[in-house]
């Protein structure tokens, strides 16, 4: 398959910590790539790398064959790449639609200077985003919600709209940072057929994910991490039964 993303030899290290050491990872174009390890081993900060948050300290990241790394988390959004926090970083006062509308910001041309002196181009630019942003909401079941204020959503359904917002930039790779996390079953039932739905789309998914029953079912691929160093890669029913993978997870 296709790569669309390369992490080549990425160290990030945090003074003395070395955070992640050394690190190859390749993402296949349409599929969706499970990223585990025990806690500490390095996740988010690959997610800090890939998305520009951090530069590494050596190697380089690469989506489509073009280096990515040194560029600004914004030029890095423009690129293609959107992702989601493990700690929800909405807008919370703005209302649901807006904040999906400002994800969207990097797909127009015109400003937010321009949204005050609007042209006729503009405001019908402006009304196609407004469509958009119903459309990616009723993706998620979340168009009741439109005018509430994003703070006042159920944390589920905020973590739903984290992953729209991510989405209003028509990303070609999805980031998901433990999406799952403080979902009740049906909550989760729910986000696995969004996940296959985001990626039937065609864009593919990049997750770190703490429920194990959640990462084998929806992964095509799968990462493991272990103190900043990669122990395995392939597919789930071979992560389930690599000896240093379960020693990794015994061991914490
Ligand atoms: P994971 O996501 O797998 O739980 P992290 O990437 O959050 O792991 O952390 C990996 C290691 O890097 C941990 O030891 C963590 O304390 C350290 N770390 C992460 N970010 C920073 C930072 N900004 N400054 C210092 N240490 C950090």
């Amino acid at each position: 398959m296709e790569e669309l993303l390369k992490v080549n030899h990425v160290t990030m290290k945090f003074g003395g910590l070395k955070a992640i050491n050394e690190l190859d990872m390749s993402v296949s174009k349409g599929e969706i790539h499970g990223l585990l390890g025990p806690n500490g081993s390095g996740k988010t900060t690959c997610f800090n790398v890939i998305s520009g948050v951090y530069q590494p300290t050596e190697g380089n990241v690469f989506l489509e064959g073009k280096q990515i790394n040194g560029n600004e988390r914004y030029a890095i959004n423009e690129l293609g790449i959107a992702r989601t926090f493990q700690h929800i970083s909405l807008f919370s006062t703005m209302s649901v639609l807006e904040n999906v509308i400002v994800g969207q910001h990097c797909r127009t041309k015109s400003g937010l200077v321009s949204a005050i002196l609007r042209t006729k181009k503009e405001r019908q630019e402006e009304q196609k985003m407004v469509e958009r942003a119903y459309e990616l909401l009723d993706f998620v079941n979340l168009t009741h919600r439109a005018g509430e204020l994003a703070c006042n959503l159920p944390y589920g359904e905020q973590r739903l709209l984290e992953i729209v917002r991510g989405l209003a930039s028509a990303p070609k790779l999805m980031m998901l940072d433990e999406a799952s996390a403080g979902m009740n079953s049906t909550e989760k039932k729910d986000l696995i057929q969004i996940i296959r739905a985001i990626s039937q789309q065609g864009i593919t998914v990049l997750m770190i994910e703490h429920d194990m029953k959640l990462a084998m079912s929806l992964s095509d691929e799968i990462t493991v991490l272990d103190h900043g160093s990669k122990i395995a890669e392939g597919p789930p029913a071979d992560i389930q039964k690599n000896q240093q993978v379960i020693e990794a997870y015994l061991g914490k």
